[in-house]
């Protein structure tokens, strides 16, 4: 594929969000593509998991009926129906298909269009601004989502043709691609976050939709095959699921026989419980909240492990008799 191909090249884009130091090294301009092959019920990007654009409202923001009817004037479908407080609600099966001229029409933000096509040549032109800030801090582009490989064909020329510019490449992945893919989008970066969120696979298909061995396959393909490649895997914390010692040492033993990968535990948090709201869906974790105290325990499971790895890896290797 050559760049001209690649600049052409679309994919349903949800969010560009610059100045990030929290997804890969130095200050980065992260990438959130939409789609998203799991379901995980913690899920704290509601508005990623769909591949289709999805209108969301904010009552907060509306200016209410009373002052304004932009929203109604454009929609040609009669699917904002007033409420008795004079706010909205999305009669959401006439949506489909609309290219949503209400929320281009909304002065408030309040109503929001999650997921448009965008061109590799559009996003790299966000991502060019700041190019400063990346030379500075080995920083770069962050391709997120939802899942950043479940766009495959986009993410490869997105990630290609920023390499072609000279950009420093990560995807924030949950493994959940054929091996192929991983194998193909592999070199074209410098660094992987990677989710390993439980080693039971049946209560990975549980909680998650799919169960976890091809996610595993992927892990080790990429820590065994790319051994160059930077890599970190990272587990988000989740309360009854596995924020236990058992299940963190078992993610940790499964991790510790690759020297070079990194591990990072993520506390759940409750952030995403608004949009669903604004995306008329239900938060499936409910008001459940994570005991912050189990934390530093997990923690040094975790570390426990992985510097006994240390330890061993520096141990003088004793001659065979
Ligand atoms: S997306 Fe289209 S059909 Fe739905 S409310 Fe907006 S203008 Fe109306
Ligand atoms: S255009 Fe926006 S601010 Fe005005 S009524 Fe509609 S949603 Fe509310």
């Amino acid at each position: 594929m050559n760049s001209h191909e690649d600049r052409q090249k679309t994919g349903l884009v949800f969010n560009v969000q610059k100045y990030s130091v929290h997804d890969g090294p130095g200050i980065r301009t992260i990438v959130f593509l939409k789609g998203c092959p799991l379901s995980c019920r913690w899920c704290s990007n509601p508005e990623s998991q769909r591949h289709r654009p999805e209108l969301a409202y904010n009552p907060g923001r509306c200016l209410t009926l009373n002052k304004c009817v932009r929203c109604l004037e454009v929609c040609m479908r009669n699917a904002l129906i007033r409420k008795e407080d004079a706010s909205l609600r999305i009669a959401r099966e006439h949506c489909e298909g609309c290219h949503m001229p209400c929320a281009d029409a909304c002065p408030a933000n309040s109503l929001l269009v999650y997921g448009r096509e965008r061109s590799v040549d559009d996003v790299l032109a966000v991502v060019e601004q700041d190019e400063a800030f990346y030379a500075r801090s080995s920083g770069g582009l962050t391709v997120s989502g939802g899942e950043p490989l479940f766009q495959g064909n986009f993410v490869t020329a997105l990630l290609r043709e920023a390499r072609r510019r000279r950009y420093r490449t990560a995807v924030e992945t949950c493994g959940m691609a054929s091996a192929a893919l991983v194998r193909e989008v592999a070199p074209l970066l410098n660094y992987v976050l990677f989710d390993i969120k439980i080693m039971d696979s049946a209560a990975h298909k549980a909680q998650t939709g799919f169960a976890n061995e091809q996610i595993l396959k992927n892990f080790s393909i990429l820590a065994e095959e790319f051994s160059d490649l930077p890599l970190m895997a990272r587990t988000p914390v989740i309360p009854g699921f596995n924020d236990t010692a058992e299940a963190i040492a078992a993610i940790a033993s499964f991790i510790a026989p690759y020297p070079r990968v990194t591990y990072e535990l993520l506390p759940y948090h409750r952030l995403g419980t608004q949009k669903y709201h604004f995306l008329d869906r239900t938060p499936p974790m409910g008001n459940v909240t994570l005991d912050k105290n189990r934390m530093p325990r997990l923690q040094s499971v975790a570390e426990g492990i992985l510097r006994a790895r240390v330890q061993n890896l520096q141990q003088p290797k004793t001659p065979s008799s």
